[in-house]
């Protein structure tokens, strides 16, 4: 079983032929909205993949929890961990996909905000998979007492804790996250994934390289929770025994998977279509 804790979003997603250049207008989007959120995106990418999953997280008293929360609830993702907060909105993202599948994403984090500073009761799993959003977030204090495989997606450029650093047994990051990170990254003893986008991943201890995949070549059309696809199987199949080489393929046919469809958590892949994508 796997617990996600971090955030969870509705996505507000306008697709346009481009994105905008900063100070400039494009005006052919159409608009719709998706249920978003890393964590939320980990937690439903890990229950298609097959495992139990349940969810640690913050919503607002909002119809856009509801909302939010839809997907998760059809797949019996358990809630159980997520509250509602009085007077707090969801947090919502503001994501701008183009023809070419490229996105820009502004964030609201709103009702997430509080698990920077709650302490949460994380239930026995075989892996905890946290967002980190601050040095000493719900995530960072979970990661010190947390019994089993842990792993980490670095979400924003900001500091990293120091329990994490050291005791996340995985970290993911992609391709600008890795060069922000480089030098916290370099001095740690525990896995490091790398994304590079439609060049598909590679996997460090340390300096040295334990594996790397190329990505499964697919139509991409919203690379929109790729990242979070890649983070969840990775996991998923680290815990279940595979090697790192077959665990590091898995996870980028997921990521290019959750790319072949519009919005985060509707393109998440379900076992069966990442199987199918790494016979192909
Ligand atoms: P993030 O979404 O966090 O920026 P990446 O863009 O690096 O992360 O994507 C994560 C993973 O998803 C990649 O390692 C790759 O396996 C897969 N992926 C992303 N974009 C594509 C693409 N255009 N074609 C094929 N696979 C992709």
């Amino acid at each position: 079983s796997v617990v996600v804790v971090g955030s969870i979003n509705l996505d507000i997603v306008a697709t346009a032929s481009r994105l905008p250049t900063p100070g400039a207008k494009v005006t052919d989007a159409s608009l719709t909205r998706h249920p978003g959120g890393g964590a939320a995106n980990q937690a439903l990418a890990a229950r298609r993949l097959g495992a139990d999953v349940s969810l640690m997280g913050r919503v607002g008293s909002d119809p856009a929890a509801d909302a939010a929360l839809a997907l998760l609830r059809e797949s019996k993702v358990d809630l159980s961990g997520v509250v509602a907060v009085p007077d707090e909105a969801t947090g919502v993202a503001l994501i701008a996909v183009a023809e070419s599948g490229e996105n820009q994403i502004v964030v609201a984090p709103e009702a997430n905000l509080r698990l920077i500073s709650e302490n949460l009761q994380i239930p026995a799993a075989d892996a905890l998979i946290g967002e980190h959003l601050a040095p000493g977030d719900a995530v960072a204090r979970a990661i010190a007492t947390f019994n089993g495989f842990t792993c980490v997606v670095l979400a924003t450029a900001s500091e990293v804790d120091e329990t994490v650093l050291r005791d996340a047994d995985l970290i993911v990051v992609n391709e600008s996250e890795a060069a922000w990170y480089s030098e916290s990254l370099a001095l740690r003893d525990g896995l490091v994934a790398k994304t590079f986008g439609a060049s598909g991943a590679a996997l460090y201890r340390g300096s040295e390289e334990l594996a790397r995949a190329s990505s499964p070549a697919v139509a991409a059309i919203d690379t929109t929770g790729a990242g979070d696809a890649f983070a969840a199987a990775l996991t998923v199949a680290l815990v279940e025994g595979q090697s790192y080489a077959a665990a590091l393929r898995f996870a980028c046919a997921a990521g290019a998977a959750a790319t072949e469809r519009h919005g985060a958590q509707p393109s998440l892949p379900t076992r069966d279509e990442v199987q199918r994508l790494l016979r192909e």
